[in-house]
């Protein structure tokens, strides 16, 4: 059976267009997830089925029958909703607000007693923890959630909507709400989940709608769609274009910095990894720290404290060459200065790092080193009409790929790209990014800085955030970038 249906249900704001003639439909029994980035309507969607809003046009339907509610109140027997927002009236008890707008009176008091005999029956029936005599804001932020869904449950509703629940909680009382939530799917009632969090969404539905631009894009089982297809399917073509996402296989961490700590540089709490496959984006603003580290870390610092391993061995550097060497190259943010020999040829920057390996016994076979850069300018289609031409006369993009590519004779595990895009035309971005991808689809891993947030959700499969040369936060897609620019302005 068909719990809900919407059909072409639409909704104008005053210059947007927040939904799109979106039909869905919602089995009976069923956990259902909706995705989407910021602004794709979701919200937009829960408010107008459960009453908070009117939709401009379209209808809908609970268990076949149209309805159209025009309160939360009015809906509540139907649809329940576990909001965004807490509703909860903090100094009330746990028993007040349960009861909220449903007193149970007579002769105009209060029945306490008869109240919370009602109540002990239905938590029992949910096994749930949370003490009802105590004011709501003496609850912790977990076991207030849990009231606010008991406030929803209690008024019976046939669908229970969550829109994004897990965002305060901790990852134990994450797993309570799971639990409650399969438990809910069990006794028959329908869910609709709304998270950021796909790998949550992948565990606990049974099916999947995706919103984009306030159009349902599709509904898709749950057992057909890895978590990759779904953030393709919640980003427009467009961005799908300009930012090409190679696809990889994302495996064992080969890089791993733990507690690196320098002489004289203050860096703090730089923890992290890189895995095979992996392009791991470094965020935060200029100043932050992120060239810093990478150079530091490059240029083979002598350390204090912590350690390095690549591969899982100790990754010991004490220069530039040496981290080469061991299979880790950067290319460097100033490419001018110090990534390219501009007076000189792209041939002479090409085979500059590979000069030993393509000199046999201390003849240079002119053959091999044609053919070699040869390759290279074929392989990053690098615009020269020839070889000989100079550097510096090549545009921003061709000269960052001369640069790029000059390193991919070395089999290099960890690449570290510095603002490898910065003042290059959109075209040579787009095929920088394909380099980058194609390095992670053969097994190696990229360390990419950049300041174009826009890019780097596009193109990273984690995010790590630095702030005053500390690394502040994580992100795993879907990327909210409203929530890693607060971490990058020192937010907590
Ligand atoms: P989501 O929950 O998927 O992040 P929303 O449903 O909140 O998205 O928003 C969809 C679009 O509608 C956005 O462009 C948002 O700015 C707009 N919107 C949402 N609520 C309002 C409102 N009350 N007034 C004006 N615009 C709104
Ligand atoms: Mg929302």
């Amino acid at each position: 059976m068909i719990s809900l249906q919407t059909k072409d249900l639409s909704k104008e704001f005053p210059g947007v267009i927040a939904l799109d003639k979106v039909n869905l439909s919602v089995e009976k029994g069923e956990i259902h997830a909706i995705v989407g980035e910021n602004g794709a309507g979701k919200s937009t969607l829960v408010k107008i089925i459960s009453g908070v809003y009117h939709q401009t046009k379209g209808e809908y339907f609970i268990e076949g029958e149209k309805k159209q509610f025009h309160s939360p109140k009015d809906a509540s027997e139907f649809i329940g909703v576990v909001h965004q927002e807490r509703e909860l009236v903090p100094h009330f008890t746990g028993y007040q607000n349960l009861f909220l707008g449903l007193e149970l009176t007579k002769g105009g008091f209060l029945l306490k007693k008869e109240m919370k005999r009602k109540t002990k029956k239905f938590i029992q029936k949910y096994n749930l923890d949370v003490d009802l005599d105590l004011p709501a804001s003496d609850l912790s932020s977990g076991q207030q959630e849990m009231l606010t869904i008991l406030k929803v449950l209690f008024r019976d509703p046939k669908i229970i909507i969550f829109d994004e629940p897990t965002a305060p909680l901790s990852i134990k009382e994450s797993e309570i709400l799971f639990r409650l939530i399969r438990d809910l799917k069990k006794k028959g009632l329908t869910i609709i989940y709304i998270s950021h969090h796909l790998s949550e969404i992948l565990d606990l539905s049974d099916s999947i709608t995706v919103l984009r631009n306030g159009q349902k894009v599709d509904t898709i089982k749950n057992d057909d769609v890895t978590e990759r297809q779904l953030i393709n399917l919640m980003i427009s073509k467009d961005m799908q274009n300009q930012y090409p996402k190679v696809k990889t296989e994302i495996n064992e961490v080969i890089f791993e910095v733990k507690d690196y700590t320098p002489k004289k540089i203050g860096f703090k709490n730089i923890n992290f990894n890189i895995r095979s496959g992996e392009i791991v984006g470094f965020a935060g603003l200029v100043g932050s720290g992120r060239t810093e580290l990478a150079k530091s870390i490059f240029s083979g610092n002598k350390l204090d404290s912590g350690s390095i391993e690549l591969y899982k061995k100790n990754f010991k550097s004490r220069n530039s060459k040496k981290s080469i060497d061991s299979g880790l190259v950067m290319i460097p943010e100033d490419r001018r200065g110090e990534g390219l020999l501009v007076n000189m040829t792209v041939k002479e920057n090409i085979i500059m790092p590979h000069l030993s390996s393509l000199t046999k016994g201390g003849f240079t076979s002119e053959n091999k080193i044609k053919d070699y850069v040869k390759n290279i300018i074929e392989k990053f289609s690098i615009k020269v009409f020839s070889p000989l031409q100079e550097v510096r006369t090549l545009s921003g993009g061709n000269q960052q790929k001369v640069s790029v590519g000059k390193w991919l004779g070395e089999n290099a595990n960890i690449w570290i790209f510095d603002e490898p895009t910065q003042g290059i035309d959109v075209d040579a971005k787009t095929e920088i990014y394909s380099i980058m991808g194609n390095i992670a689809k053969e097994g190696a891993g990229v360390w990419f800085i950049s300041s174009d947030l826009k890019e780097l959700v596009a193109i990273s499969d984690r995010i790590y955030v630095m702030h005053e040369f500390e690394i502040v936060s994580e992100f795993k897609p879907p990327f909210y970038k409203e929530a890693i620019l607060s971490k990058m302005m020192g937010e907590i």
